[in-house]
């Protein structure tokens, strides 16, 4: 059986950025992955905030500029605002600069960071399960100091221990279109998008369009959204669609059991208002990363993983997970959702945006 110091199963963001720290501190580092390609299909709507807004978003994680230097390349297009528009099509908009990127690209260039200092990488390879503290897998069984779930959402590491994962998903469905659009990231809410919202993130000729809702029972998401598109007249054929699941019940109760640690959408570290989660799952990654080194080189304790993240982004995942259960009362029905947000105001979006509480200015 070959032996590793960590092994990380998911090569998204989150493990990616774990490999890539954890190898920094010398480490023998196996990523596996079940996918053959990294990064496809892609399931997500590729937005990130500018490094400007993520340090007002997490003003508690340090040394945001090099964690997040990403090569001009990976932009595929620069974005000025976000444009919220209410069940009766109201808008209120936020200057919030961000960017769209080719997901299928970045995952790629994530995990190629983390090989090219000496991480291993395995792709085709199915984490199954977790036995005498072993990981066993479709390609063979590994051992390792210490085991790292950054496998999404299903988490089997997670479950593989015994440890609860994401309690509250939203399902979602996105294509993308070609065209040309303006700068500006829209955010649809009401009937379109029950529970949840429809998104248009413009790219380098063409947009993510998607949505992602809460309880719709049978109705198919797939219709709704060619619904949304039918409103837009966006009425391009699309080059894909995909889709995918939302955790929305804010982080797990625990993410370090012995020597497993959870990481990213497995460990529900996803703005809950929004569905954001890469921006997360790269700092909380870089702090595993960090701190599974230091466990190894300095016999230090695993748990200060769980310390902190907390510490640099527990408030801000709580505030999030706050508005987005006061919003979710107002979701049920479009009068009292257009009610709510003309009382919310663009200041209190804006708030709500960037995971701030919204009935208060003090963290501002
Ligand atoms: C439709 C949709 C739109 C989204 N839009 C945005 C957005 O615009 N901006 C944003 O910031 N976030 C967005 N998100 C959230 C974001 O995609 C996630 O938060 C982010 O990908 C989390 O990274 P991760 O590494 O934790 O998980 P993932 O990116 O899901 O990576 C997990 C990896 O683990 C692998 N894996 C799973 N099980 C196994 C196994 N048994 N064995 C081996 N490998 C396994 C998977 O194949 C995958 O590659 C969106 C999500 C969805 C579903």
């Amino acid at each position: 059986m070959d032996n590793y110091d960590v092994v990380i199963v998911g090569a998204g963001p989150a493990g990616s950025t774990t490999a890539y720290y954890a190898a920094k501190k010398q480490l023998n580092v196996l990523i596996i992955e079940k996918r053959k390609e990294i990064g496809h299909p892609v399931q997500c709507g590729e937005f990130l905030p500018a490094i400007d807004e993520l340090k007002y978003i997490m003003p508690r994680v340090k040394d945001l500029d090099s964690l997040f230097s990403i090569e001009d390349k990976m932009i595929s297009k620069q974005t000025r605002a976000i444009r919220i528009l209410s069940p009766k099509k109201k808008q209120y908009e936020i200057e919030f600069n961000g960017f769209s990127v080719e997901r299928r690209e970045f995952d790629k260039y994530l995990v190629n960071k983390a090989t090219q200092i000496g991480a291993e990488l395995k792709t085709d390879t199915k984490f199954i399960r977790i036995e005498n503290g072993n990981v066993i897998t479709s390609k063979g069984d590994f051992s390792a100091k210490v085991i790292v779930g950054g496998d999404g959402y299903l988490s089997g590491v997670a479950k593989s221990v015994g440890l609860q994962g994401p309690t509250k998903l939203s399902p979602c469905v996105l294509c993308e279109i070609p065209g040309d659009f303006e700068p500006v990231v829209e955010m649809h809410f009401g009937n379109i998008a029950p529970g949840g919202y429809a998104w248009i993130i413009p790219k380098e000729g063409s947009a993510n369009v998607g949505l992602g809702v809460q309880g719709t029972g049978d109705i198919s998401l797939k219709s709704l959204l060619q619904k949304f598109l039918k409103s837009k007249k966006l009425d391009a054929e699309p080059r894909f669609w995909s889709g995918g699941q939302v955790p929305i019940s804010g982080p797990i109760p625990q993410t370090v059991k012995d020597n497993v640690v959870i990481v990213g959408d497995a460990a529900g570290h996803v703005m809950a208002t929004n569905g954001g989660g890469i921006p997360i799952a790269i700092a909380c990654g870089r702090i595993a990363g960090n701190v599974i080194g230091d466990h190894i080189n300095s016999g230090t304790s695993l748990t200060n993983y769980e310390t902190e993240w907390r510490n640099g982004l527990g408030k801000e995942l709580n505030a999030a997970l706050k508005t987005k259960k006061m919003a979710d009362l107002f979701f049920k029905k479009d009068w009292s959702l257009e009610k709510a947000m003309a009382i919310m105001g663009p200041e209190r979006m804006n708030r709500a945006v960037n995971c701030k509480p919204i009935f208060t200015n003090r963290n501002k």
